[in-house]
């Protein structure tokens, strides 16, 4: 349980030696804020700070012109302390070592928030999945999944979908894994299509997850919700479906963007109408004319109630941190504020809900997936969402009062619950 093995070959991915917006520096940051404070010994301290494994892989693919491209494909498990690990797959030009490695690390701490008996892990490919064809993303996937096919298992590893992969990639998985094990095996990956064994409510349990904790957040604040004014960055999964809830209970979503570009309308976007308009424009918002374009610098800084950033790690940064003019920030992407960024956000009183408590309905949702493909048992929707809402409260309820407890933010009263966690599990099992 404590070894640490570099496989296959060594990572050419640049590791910043100190960059303040290196994703695995800010987790490694985050964490010693909250070891310190409930003084963690030494022994879970090392051990918890670096991943448990790390696998690196080359993954040639054969293009639609003919020629072969490799590409380069992780797969981080942080540690598996309290049970399997469990983390999304992205795909994205800009996947890298550390960006992984974080994200690994934040699926611990998450999955320990969320209560599920579940350890952390991540995996990536760097690749552009705008400019492949779904032929070469599914070699592409299937080749991923041959070369981690020892890695994943259903009692070992379970990915699952992350920024730019969904249901699709997911039911290419479950074949390719079932036909290398020579055995039907859904249970190896979540967020798959209900047809293959996925769950009522995961393509929603993200968003569902990051309103709810929005909710719990301005009732706490005393924010009137059908007067609250919302920004939301990204209109992916996570976003969009963020949107559609806050929409949907009153809250008036003035602005929302992709990476295409980023749109305002004071009256209120028409978040169904919106999400209509990318499914039927390549999963894009470009050409969007239900507001008017404005930058995504603007779009973080409006001056709204609540500001949701669900894209991509390090919007927030010290150079924009001062002029957030939101109370509320919900973290419903992984890493989307910097540390720098936090200290100025504290210092300005915002209340930012983390990652890790934020947008943890996803994998709590994809855990009652893994559980329905062991029972071959399937629960109603209401029942899954009523379980993820429970599970969100509860989780926001517990990282809330630690907050009070400690006098501290809710980011580290978030890592404090976590690490008190894990860390009495790593303690139990023991080691070598
Ligand atoms: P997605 O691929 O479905 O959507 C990503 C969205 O971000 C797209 O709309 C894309 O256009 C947009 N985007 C990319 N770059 C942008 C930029 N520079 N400015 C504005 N928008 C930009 O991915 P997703 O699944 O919605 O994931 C989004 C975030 O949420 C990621 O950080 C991911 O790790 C996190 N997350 C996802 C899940 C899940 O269940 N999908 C669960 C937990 C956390």
């Amino acid at each position: 349980m404590l070894t640490s093995d570099i496989k296959l070959k060594k990572s050419t991915a640049k590791t910043p030696a100190s960059d303040p917006t290196n994703p695995y520096e800010i987790m490694i940051r985050q964490f010693d804020v909250a070891a310190k404070i409930i003084g963690l010994d030494h022994d879970a301290y090392n051990v918890l700070k670096t991943p448990a494994r790390q696998y690196l892989v080359s993954l040639p693919v054969k293009m639609d012109n003919g020629k072969f491209q490799v590409f380069e494909g992780y797969r981080i498990i942080h540690n598996t302390s309290r049970g399997p690990s469990k983390g999304g797959i992205r795909y994205s030009p800009e996947v890298n070592l550390d960006e992984v490695k974080a994200l690994a690390a934040w699926m611990t701490w998450k999955c320990a928030i969320a209560d599920i008996p579940y350890g952390g892990a991540k995996g990536g490919i760097t690749c552009d999945p705008f400019k492949m064809s779904e032929n070469e993303l599914e070699r592409l996937t299937r080749a991923y999944t041959a070369a981690m096919s020892d890695v994943f298992g259903v009692d070992k590893d379970i990915p699952a979908p992350d920024v730019s992969t969904g249901p699709r990639e997911m039911a290419w998985i479950v074949d390719e894994y079932s036909k290398l094990k020579g055995a039907f095996t859904p249970g190896v990956v979540t967020g798959k299509p209900l047809h293959l064994g996925g769950s009522e409510g995961r393509l929603e349990a993200t968003g569902r997850g990051v309103y709810t904790a929005t909710v719990a957040a301005i009732k706490k604040l005393k924010i009137n919700p059908v007067k609250a004014l919302a920004a939301v960055q990204g209109f992916g999964n996570v976003g969009s479906i963020t949107a559609k809830h806050m929409a949907s209970h009153g809250i008036r979503v003035v602005a929302i963007s992709d990476h295409t570009g980023a749109w305002y309308n004071p009256k209120g976007i028409n978040i169904e109408r919106a999400i209509d308009y990318r499914t039927g424009n390549h999963g894009v918002l470009k050409g969007f004319s239900d507001g008017k374009l404005i930058s995504q610098e603007e779009l973080l800084t409006l001056d709204v109630d609540i500001l949701a950033p669900c894209a991509l790690e390090n919007q927030i940064r010290r150079s924009n941190a001062s002029e957030i003019k939101a109370p509320l920030i919900v973290e419903g992407a992984n890493g989307p504020t910097t540390s720098g960024a936090d200290e100025i956000l504290n210092e300005k009183g915002i209340t930012v809900i983390p990652d890790i408590l934020a947008n943890g309905g996803g994998v709590t949702v994809s855990y009652f997936e893994w559980t329905q493909n062991r029972f071959g048992y399937y629960y109603p929707e209401d029942e899954i969402n009523s379980r993820n809402d429970r599970s969100m409260n509860r989780a926001f309820n517990n990282v809330w009062k630690v907050a009070q407890q400690h006098k501290v933010p809710l980011r580290i009263a978030a890592y404090i619950f976590a690490l008190e966690k894990v860390s009495k599990a790593l303690k139990s099992r023991g080691g070598y």
